[in-house]
């Protein structure tokens, strides 16, 4: 499909290929390998195999082929590599470009599991990391030296959703001749245009907004064709990180209905998070679109809606976050978020639980902060039910 076409055009059409049966609804196929015509046809494959050829499911396939392409039509880059998880996009994507002797600066305020990477594995094998602050641009314009090779953030982070201003940030990294690695789960790709703003390589989580149906994990690295197919996927074809073909069927299935589920929720959540502001159990909401935001304005030039998540400090510490959870009937407890159903997590208890309480207050992660992933359902039952349990706290 061509880029004269709408975001919700290729959101539904790009990348399908049909078989010679001519089938609606995209084959999944579930095979691990391909059968080769000849001796002679394996052999010239092995050589270069061309883009409608495929060798190995770990290599690529036909199903998953549909997926990136459709998810590079969503991003605006020229390509995307899908992987098992998000965590496999973020790692293969830092792993795949880095070496001994490289140099990382990254936002200290990360997903557990992507810090873990930054403060943990990377320092292994030689990668010296920086952390700073993601807000703070004088951070990182010390940070950032010669020699840097990437720089690593999320665009919006969780849990207490602050901003990072990915041009500027970017200008600092290009200038030093640093790759920009951003993670975008938060913003989604309907909302802020992270290559666009200056990112090299953009890493989704699939399992959040793109399944949005809490079904299976994926993730998504989606970049410039030579990145992609020369970098990333010479690691991750030998290290094993392949999305399965099921799993690129659900999340091209996810796809067709990311702009309207994502712009729904995003509705209620923003409502939320507004209606609550001055309840009298709630010390303080967090939300990008919201007047009270400390980035505000960046959250307003940068993303064109607030995005589906939002944050509140309750009364009371974790007495009264516990209090707030245990009182909800409609949203989960659980720790998703992008899902259909309303999901609330108390990030210091589990999300975050590895971290010392230090860590967490320096990252604004205090015992009554919930986080809050609005779903589809009606939003004044949310908000009812909301309601009623911030009466028990
Ligand atoms: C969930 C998440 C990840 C990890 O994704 P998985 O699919 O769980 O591996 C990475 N980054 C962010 C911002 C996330 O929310």
């Amino acid at each position: 499909m061509t880029d004269d076409l709408s975001r919700r055009t290729r959101l539904v059409h790009t990348g399908t290929r049909r078989s010679q049966y001519g089938e609606m609804a995209e084959a999944i196929f579930l095979t691990q390998g391909f059968a080769y015509a000849s001796a002679e046809q394996a052999e010239a494959r092995f050589i270069a195999a061309g883009p409608e050829e495929f060798i190995y499911a770990r290599y690529g396939n036909p199903t998953v082929r549909m997926f990136e392409d459709r998810m590079a039509a969503v991003e605006g880059t020229e390509d995307a590599f899908a992987t098992a998880s998000g965590m496999a996009a973020v790692n293969g994507a830092l792993m795949a470009m880095l070496r001994a002797g490289d140099h990382v600066v990254a936002s200290r305020a990360l997903f557990g599991s992507c810090l873990y990477i930054v403060e943990e594995i990377l320092p292994r094998f030689g990668v010296q990391v920086d952390l700073v602050d993601g807000t703070d641009l004088a951070q990182w314009r010390a940070a950032v030296r010669p020699g840097t090779r990437a720089v690593f953030f999320e665009t919006v982070s969780n849990p207490t959703l602050e901003v990072v201003d990915i041009a500027a940030v970017a200008a600092i990294a290009h200038a030093a001749g640093a790759l920009v690695v951003a993670d975008n789960v938060f913003a989604t790709p309907l909302f802020t245009d992270t290559q666009a703003l200056g990112a090299d390589v953009v890493v989704y989580s699939t399992t959040k907004h793109v399944d949005g149906q809490g079904r299976a994990l994926g993730g998504v690295i989606c970049a410039s064709r030579a990145f992609v197919r020369k970098t990333a996927e010479p690691y991750l074809k030998h290290t094993g990180g392949a999305m399965s073909p099921f799993t690129a069927w659900l999340m091209l299935k996810g796809l067709e209905t990311l702009d309207l589920r994502v712009r729904a929720q995003t509705a209620t959540a923003g409502r939320l998070a507004a209606a609550l502001e001055g309840h009298p159990a709630v010390v303080r909401v967090l939300y990008p679109h919201l007047p009270s935001h400390p980035q505000h304005a960046l959250a307003r030039r940068q993303m064109e809606a607030g995005g589906t998540v939002f944050s509140l400090e309750v009364a009371g510490g974790k007495e009264g976050a516990f209090r707030f959870l245990n009182g909800l009937r409609i949203a989960t407890i659980s720790n998703n978020l992008g899902d259909s159903r309303s999901i609330v997590t108390h990030p210091a208890t589990t999300t975050h639980q590895r971290l010392s309480e230090a860590a967490r207050g320096a990252l604004g992660i205090t015992p009554g902060l919930v986080r809050f992933s609005a779903g589809l359902e009606d939003p004044d039952d949310l908000m009812a039910d909301i309601t009623a349990a911030l009466a028990l706290i």
